[in-house]
């Protein structure tokens, strides 16, 4: 079996996936990165939770514990600036829940907020250099299409966005698999 590992670690704090380097080889188990672990405690808490505000407002339908989390934000004493972010985020979820918007969304890729367009990237990337260890050779367009096919299907369950491949996605796949195959290469 082939062992795959995820590039980097999982800051808890930025909520992102990052570079080996950008954490410390000491001290706290590899779940913050130096960036966050320099910060504040309370600044690093607030930062937390706005970052899973972000997640919640990518988010088009929220599990009942997720309203809670949002509902406790937006209540928030600690910390101002997360709270006015809960509450407008807060009520953009309640505006869209009274509208019954449809379930999905048609975007083109270059329409997407950065947020979605970097999480596309970074799950193309781990999907790719999947695809570069398993393939003897280069993988072919017909299977690069398929991956690119398989992750857009996965991402409408995930937001409900039905993200439409355009030229800048197409430029962005490409270079990402570049990456991915230098990466590869580099790390045999
Ligand atoms: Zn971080």
């Amino acid at each position: 079996m082939i062992k795959y590992r995820r590039r980097g670690y999982y800051c808890k704090v930025c909520r992102e996936w990052k570079a080996h380097r950008e954490f410390s080889e000491t001290g706290i188990p590899r779940e913050l990165c130096v960036e966050c672990e320099e910060l504040p405690l309370p600044e690093r808490n607030e930062r937390q939770r706005i970052n899973h505000v972000k997640v919640l407002d990518a988010k088009l339908r929220l599990t009942k514990d997720e309203w809670d989390a949002l509902r406790k934000y937006a209540r928030s004493r600690t910390y101002p600036a997360l709270k006015s972010f809960a509450v407008e985020v807060l009520a953009h979820k309640r505006e869209m829940q009274a509208l019954h918007l449809p379930a999905v969304e048609k975007i083109s890729f270059s329409d997407l907020k950065e947020f979605h367009k970097n999480e596309l990237r970074e799950r193309l990337y781990d999907d790719f250099m999947l695809l570069v260890k398993l393939t003897p050779g280069s993988p072919t367009v017909r299977m690069v299409n398929q991956t690119e096919k398989d992750i857009l299907k996965r991402y409408i369950h995930h937001t409900h966005l039905q993200v439409i491949p355009d030229e800048e996605w197409r430029k962005m796949s490409d270079k990402t698999m570049a990456e991915a195959a230098a990466d590869h290469k580099e790390e045999a």
